[in-house]
């Protein structure tokens, strides 16, 4: 070979375009969908990476965004759950008008720092708000799947509890003698009988539901930028390493 000849490298597999076909559609809440894919030869996943997903419209324009998968690693399924924005452009069609046998364009899996596996030491405090769930659900399926008993706490923060994703999951999670506690807090109702939170998270929330910094729990957060900003300024506050607090930003507003 000389030094003007040319050699076609092939990128690394993970970064390569795949053909995702939609064979499932579920109802999550009134804005937020799971879509369960078909990916042919997906190499597999961490519970906490993400994909990122492309669109073509027929004239070529082309929109790109990233989405948590949902699923555990080895699950039969791959997962992606997506909430529906207002003029949303890539989120209103997978959570609006996305059908089954849909195809569109998805690489990963990506994103080596926000990741759990059971193989990890100490317990495990999840943070999520919103959609933020996505990737610490795939964390705690995992958990479940691999019948870890690391003791786990789930503080998620939805706006009602119509908005509560996986909830139903969630309770029986939290049922299965595992270890998990689930807190939910309410930002904008406080329905009858409701025995959760119903503020925001704030320091004395995060006090009460946490591990104590000297139990070094792997804190993972994820959310609206300024509930992860908050809620790791408290935790650190508290005494807990920055080393061992995760975060990962899914937007730019908190409302
Ligand atoms: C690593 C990573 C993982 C993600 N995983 C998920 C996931 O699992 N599920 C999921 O639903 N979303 C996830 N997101 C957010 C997702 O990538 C998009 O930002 C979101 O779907 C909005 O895209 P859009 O094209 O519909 O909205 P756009 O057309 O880009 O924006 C519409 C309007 O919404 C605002 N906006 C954009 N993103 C957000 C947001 N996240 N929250 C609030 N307002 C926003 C914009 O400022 C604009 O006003 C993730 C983001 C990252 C970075």
């Amino acid at each position: 070979m000389t030094v003007t000849d040319t050699v076609a490298v092939a990128p690394p597999r993970r970064l390569q375009w795949m053909t995702a076909r939609i064979t499932g559609v579920i109802d999550e809440t009134p804005r937020v969908r799971t879509l369960a894919l078909d990916v042919p030869d997906w190499p597999g996943h961490k519970a906490g990476q993400h994909v990122d997903v492309r669109l073509t419209a027929e004239d070529g324009y082309q929109a790109q965004r990233s989405y948590s998968l949902a699923s555990a690693p080895g699950s039969a399924r791959l997962e992606l759950t997506i909430e529906m924005l207002p003029d949303g452009e890539v989120s209103s069609y997978l959570a609006g008008e996305a059908r089954v046998g849909d195809t569109f364009e998805m690489r990963g899996p990506i994103g080596g720092y926000f990741v759990w596996s059971d193989a990890l030491d100490g317990p495990l405090f999840l943070v999520g708000g919103g959609s933020g769930i996505v990737p610490l659900m795939a964390m705690l399926r995992q958990r479940a799947a691999s019948a870890s008993r690391t003791p786990a706490t789930l503080l998620y923060s939805s706006r009602t509890l119509s908005d509560i994703i996986y909830r139903d999951e969630l309770d029986r999670l939290a049922a299965d003698g595992s270890d998990l506690t689930v807190v939910h807090t309410l930002t904008r109702e406080k329905p009858a009988g409701w025995s959760g939170q119903t503020r925001r998270i704030d320091r004395a929330m995060l006090e009460q539901a946490a591990f104590p910094p000297s139990a070094s729990p792997r804190i993972f957060i994820c959310g609206p930028t300024s509930l992860v900003e908050s809620v790791a300024r408290g935790l650190r506050d508290l005494g807990h390493a920055t080393q061992r607090i995760k975060t990962e930003r899914f937007g730019p507003s908190g409302k």
